[in-house]
């Protein structure tokens, strides 16, 4: 794409809308950038050191006559200066996809509801260990925008792409794509309509061919379904899957305790699924899609297996905070949905005190049931959510507490909690209510716990 001369717009001033306008100034093109809330002070300054035009708390006309609009992750397909770019017949883009333009790199993409920053991040271990070169990139802090001039075809760019990158894409090509899982989430971005939002997730693949890879989950029935609908298309992908359950045609099963790769029809044992570093049945499937990711990418297996064994995962998902009189409390602030405090839950076997809540994004909280009732004594409700949570949750759990801060919710925790138990702060909701974001949700609960 020649962008040169052309007047484009960026809709949204956050660090990937930022990092875009930059990117596309560099290639001569003439970018405009505008908000319709206002800009942050440090990036109204880097952008005036960059000579960039812009404007906050408003779409004026200007921003209404770009060539074509870009539209930044956090900015919704529904707004009106996206409408009036459809209704104009104009393209519109997102961010992943202009830094696509400038690209070098083979690109290793990563989606799913569900653990893209962990697996991302662990293929960034993997490619360490192996010595390999990468670029890091994408919804994990930095956007794609501002490593691209760095990019080079021996060098790997590992990507963490969400839905809203993925809605619009154009010729976004990913050597190897990845979908983890697909489950409900952000559906009020969508319509209300999962399969609008499975649909954007799918379309990782629709520019891949035969000499692509495609990596999935075997386990996950929408999964399933699509990669049969690729299997029947021509000039599709190579697929690989993994499944904790089955041992599947082509990529990553356990068999016996040993995580086994069969890729090509030839089979080979990698280690003890028990040797893994990270706890839990979603942290072998991110291992095993790592791994697949890997070996696509031609790294041997004895790095691969370091990785595994090695890799100290992510801050705020299942990040072990402390051990206090016997009791071990844990963070998973980034557990924003219903399905990520699932798989906190089935992580562990000895009791629990639980903290949930925070904003509701309209939760079927009885997803928990039977875990709750098989190991959680005591739910501790915060934040907006505490009315639903009572509602739904009262006859399922022995005791149901409430607390007004985080503060108060760990304290309670502690009087709970016994010797060789768990506490855990997995909310399944966001942060918004009472907090910045997750990290700062996850960071006074970390102070909390390490005050008692
Ligand atoms: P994402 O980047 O997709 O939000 P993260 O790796 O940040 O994913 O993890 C988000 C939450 O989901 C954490 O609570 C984590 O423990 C949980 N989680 C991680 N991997 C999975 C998975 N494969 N399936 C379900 N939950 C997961």
């Amino acid at each position: 794409m020649d962008v040169r001369g052309k007047h484009i717009v960026i809709a949204g001033a956050a660090r990937s809308g930022v990092a875009v306008s930059i990117l596309l100034k560099q290639k001569g093109a003439i970018p405009f950038l505008s908000d319709i809330g206002p800009v942050k002070d440090e990036l109204t300054n880097r952008l005036q050191e960059e000579s960039i035009s812009f404007e906050q708390n408003t779409h004026s006309e200007t921003a209404m006559n770009g060539e074509f609009l870009v539209l930044s992750p956090g900015v919704p397909s529904t707004s009106p200066i996206a409408s009036h770019y459809r209704d104009a017949g104009k393209k519109i883009y997102s961010e992943i996809e202009v830094a696509s333009w400038f690209n070098n790199s083979p690109i290793v993409a990563v989606t799913g509801s569900n653990g893209k920053t962990t697996v991302t991040s662990w293929m960034a271990h993997t490619w360490k260990v192996a010595n390999r070169e990468y670029l890091l990139a994408g919804n994990i802090g930095t956007a794609f925008s501002e490593l691209v001039e760095h990019s080079a075809p021996d060098v790997a760019a590992l990507l963490e792409i969400s839905s809203f990158q993925l809605d619009h894409i154009d010729s976004f090509h990913p050597e190897i794509s990845m979908i983890l899982n697909i489950t409900p989430d952000h559906l009020d971005r969508y319509n209300n309509s999962f399969d609008q939002y499975a649909g954007s997730k799918k379309s990782i693949t629709k520019n891949q061919s035969s000499d692509d890879w495609f990596i999935y989950n075997f386990d996950d029935p929408v999964l399933s379904g699509f990669a049969k609908e690729l299997s029947a298309k021509e000039n599709k992908p190579r697929l690989l899957s993994f499944s904790s359950t089955t041992e599947v045609p082509n990529g990553a099963f356990v068999r016996g305790g040993q995580l086994v790769l069969k890729i090509n029809n030839e089979e080979e044992y990698l280690m003890q699924i028990g040797d893994i570093s990270l706890p839990g049945r979603h942290n072998l499937n991110n291992g095993m899609a790592m791994a697949l990711a890997a070996r696509a990418s031609e790294i041997r297996n004895e790095y691969i297996r370091e990785s595994l064994k090695t890799f100290e995962g992510v801050a705020h998902r299942l990040e072990v905070v402390r051990n206090l009189n016997g009791i071990r409390f844990i963070n998973d602030s980034k557990a924003t949905n219903i399905n990520a405090v699932w798989y906190a839950l089935d992580s562990f076997n000895m009791p629990l005190t639980l903290i949930l809540g925070g904003r509701d994004k309209g939760n079927d909280y009885l997803e928990l049931e039977n875990q709750i009732r098989e190991k959680v004594h005591t739910i501790i409700a915060i934040g907006e959510a505490k009315e639903a949570i009572k509602k739904q949750l009262t006859d399922v759990v022995p005791n149901l507490l409430e607390a007004d801060s985080m503060k108060e919710a760990v304290k309670l925790s502690l009087k709970s909690a016994k010797r060789g138990e768990l506490v855990l702060l997995s909310p399944a909701c966001s942060s918004f209510d009472m907090f910045e974001n997750y990290e700062h949700r996850g960071n006074v609960f970390k102070q909390a716990v390490l005050e008692l």
